[in-house]
């Protein structure tokens, strides 16, 4: 590479840098800001039952709406906000729409499902974790059964020992312990042996191969993953399901729940509504 070429890629490099820190620092410090102002919004995306495609659960996923009317992505805040702190409050945040959404659904007398809602690795390893969720949930009079807590394969194999003995205590207070992005980490088989749950959510990337041989291979994966997980009485929901040959797929081989595009997308909490109205799917 010539002196010049060099030269103007450093420039290039810092000058993205140098952005790309600029749009941290404004993230972060509009933090509170956009919390008080509730630009936080809780989207809806529901499980399916493979067998009677009736939606029996859904799992909240933040989205920023910012003040620019812009909507943010998790993927855009999410692990800034883990490196800075304010994550803690973020999911508590989240956990609390999903309680009001709850406590409406009570108030109406509709039927209750469980929602699930996405705790960072940071909750495994504060001491009142457990304790701030019970005070919530039972702050609106919601069955904790209808909470559901998913915390990635990668965040409880951080530090086992301690993840066992957090979600023990939340199996043990009644609510739902989820397993997200299962297959995504390397001690995949030894996580799932060791920690207290009730569902596992089988990561995307298992549905990704497209190559001929290489679907035969993941399929054969996929099947034995769910008989297995079956063997621990377990359940187990297939995670980004886009297709109709997806879905029957995973019908044969037992999956429980689909959570995908093809049956919706993330909704609004109005959209989810109006969906739940309508009952079932009919694909
Ligand atoms: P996740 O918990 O694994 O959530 C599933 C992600 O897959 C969501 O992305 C969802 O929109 C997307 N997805 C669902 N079905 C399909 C599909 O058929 N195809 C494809 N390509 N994608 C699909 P989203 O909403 O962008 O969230 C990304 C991640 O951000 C989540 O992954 C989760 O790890 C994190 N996240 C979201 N909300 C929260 C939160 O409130 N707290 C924390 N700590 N993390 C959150
Ligand atoms: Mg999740
Ligand atoms: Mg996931
Ligand atoms: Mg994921």
């Amino acid at each position: 590479i010539a002196k010049h070429d060099a030269n103007s890629f450093i420039h290039v490099f810092d000058k993205n840098l140098h952005d790309l820190h600029q749009y941290e620092s404004k993230i972060l410090s509009r933090f509170d800001q956009a919390l008080a102002q509730n630009e936080f919004v809780v989207y809806y995306q529901p499980k399916v039952d493979v067998d009677s495609n009736e939606i029996i659960g859904a799992e909240a996923l933040v989205r920023w709406i910012n003040n620019e009317g812009v909507l943010v992505p998790p993927t855009q805040f999410i692990e800034l906000f883990e490196k800075n702190g304010q994550i803690q409050k973020l999911d508590f945040y989240v956990l609390e729409q999903v309680c009001k959404f709850q406590q409406m659904r009570i108030k109406q007398g509709k039927q209750l499902f469980t929602i699930s809602s996405n705790f960072s690795r940071v909750h495994l390893f504060s001491n009142d974790f457990v304790q701030r969720l019970n005070t919530l949930v039972e702050q609106y009079g919601i069955p904790k059964s209808c909470i559901e807590i998913e915390c990635t394969e990668t965040a409880m194999a951080y530090d086992s020992e301690i993840s066992i003995a957090i979600l023990g205590q939340l199996q043990h207070e009644g609510y739902s312990v989820a397993m997200d992005d299962f297959g995504q980490a390397y001690s995949s088989l030894n996580t799932l042996r060791s920690m207290p749950l009730n569902v596992v959510k089988l990561d995307r990337g298992f549905l990704l191969a497209t190559l001929d041989d290489e679907k035969e291979k993941a399929n054969t994966i996929i099947r034995n993953i769910v008989s297995l997980i079956h063997d621990l009485n377990l359940k187990i929901v297939a995670e980004g399901v886009e297709n109709l040959e997806q879905v029957v797929f995973l019908k044969s081989v037992n999956c429980d729940y689909i959570q995908g595009y093809y049956y919706s997308m993330p909704l609004s909490e109005s959209a989810f509504i109006d969906l739940l109205s309508k009952g079932i799917f009919i694909r």
